[in-house]
């Protein structure tokens, strides 16, 4: 449905006053990749299919795709080679997980290895995989959401087909050492899937010089489109038994079939670049402004904070109030975006596993909010922030305890 010119001004006007504080849901295209893509799309521009290389049109569109995979391969460091189109992060982490679980149906024993606090992406992914046969062990997570490294080599053995886990957490901002899970993968001979859905934009990744064989990502973290994510797979002519999902016209080197987005590719690229191009800044910026909020709000009594504010990232923060029910403190602040678990739970009653994977009960978890920080956010929303929640805590104190 399409709005009238007169309701979307009045859409404008209210979203104007809105802030924005779920980033870690999703964020809006950036003006800059959105120009971009207009380029891809009618008559006019470059909307031929990148597998029709025999006319103009197609090589255009053929060209214009291995320029973003050359784009996105140098900032994140991999061969060019290396980079498989997909429609979002959730088809990558299905395409590295079942690609490599399906060789292994006909054998007994094998196992894949996550954590608890990982995206359902993950999760489910492994359940299905479970059904068929495979193995899955959970690496359990100490109160602040880091996983032990030395029980996660101890439960890699033969029979491990791959080790999956995620960079940063989307519920309460936890960083997983990936280098170092990466050189125990290596050490062990076995596969390592990294869901970087919440870092790639965010962190600078040299792929080259890190143990990882696939990572997955997508746009619509890092202002890009929605729609678009990434697999990468390392030594990809190596992988010769990796399976696709999906089979038709073999694009993506065969692992991917399905006519290109041409104009999603060119979102993503654009997307990466430019948040590549400020990231320090970014995470200084931001860092600033999660501890200014963190400091505006602390002393509120009965509020604690979910995972640990020195070991996390700077995008995301996990808070609580001990005795006062998320869902009542969000209604009382309808200005303000803010979720209380991950964006794909959000409509459904349930509590967090996250949260309760770092020993939260019920009551604590259904007390916890996420607040997630990005590119537009300022100073000035943050003392708006600060001030809300102050007064907003002490309003429902009086009203409801
Ligand atoms: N993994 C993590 C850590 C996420 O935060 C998300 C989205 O919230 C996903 C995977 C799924 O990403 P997509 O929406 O691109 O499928």
């Amino acid at each position: 449905m399409f709005l009238k010119t007169s309701k979307l001004k009045l859409y404008n006007k209210i979203m104007k006053k809105l802030i924005y504080l779920d980033y870690a849901s999703t964020t809006p295209v950036d003006q800059q990749v959105l120009k971009e893509m207009k380029n891809f799309f009618t008559i006019k521009g470059i909307f031929g299919n990148p597998s029709s290389y025999l006319h103009l049109f197609g090589i255009n569109a053929k060209n214009t795709v291995e320029n973003a995979r050359i784009n996105i391969s140098n900032i994140i460091g991999s061969k060019k080679e290396e980079i498989i189109f997909t429609s979002s992060a959730t088809e990558s982490i299905n395409l590295a997980i079942k690609g490599i679980a399906f060789n292994y149906l006909n054998y007994k024993n094998k196992n894949i290895i996550t954590s608890m606090m990982e995206h359902k992406a993950v999760l489910e992914t492994c359940n299905f995989v479970k059904k068929l046969g495979i193995k899955i062990i959970y690496i359990k997570n100490s109160h602040i959401g880091k996983i032990d490294l030395n029980i996660l080599e101890k439960k890699i053995t033969n029979e491990t087909i791959l080790v999956s886990i995620m960079h940063i957490n989307n519920e309460i901002g936890t960083i997983n050492d990936i280098n170092r899970i990466g050189c125990i993968c290596k050490k062990k001979n076995t596969f390592f899937h990294v869901d970087a859905t919440q870092s790639v934009g965010k962190y600078s990744f040299n792929l080259k010089n890190m143990n990882i064989d696939f990572l997955s990502f997508s746009a619509h973290k890092f202002y890009g489109p929605k729609g678009i994510g990434v697999l990468y797979i390392k030594n990809i002519k190596k992988k010769t038994n990796f399976l696709p999902l999906l089979h038709g016209g073999g694009q993506e080197n065969g692992l991917r079939s399905g006519t290109l987005a041409v104009h999603q590719i060119v979102g993503i690229s654009t997307a990466l670049k430019i948040a590549n191009s400020i990231i320090k800044q970014e995470k200084k910026r931001i860092s600033c402004l999660k501890k200014k909020l963190w400091d505006g709000i602390k002393n509120i009594p009965g509020i604690y904070l979910n995972g640990n504010f020195k070991y996390s990232s700077p995008y995301i923060i996990n808070i609580g109030f001990k005795n006062i029910f998320n869902k009542i403190l969000l209604s009382e602040m309808k200005n303000i975006a803010i979720s209380t678990s991950s964006a794909c739970n959000s409509n459904k009653y349930y509590l967090s596993y996250v949260l309760k994977s770092l020993g939260l009960n019920d009551k604590l978890i259904q007390s916890s909010i996420r607040i997630s920080f990005g590119k537009f956010t300022t100073e000035k929303e943050i003392d708006y922030t600060i001030k809300k929640l102050n007064f907003i805590i002490k309003k429902i104190k009086t009203k409801y305890l």
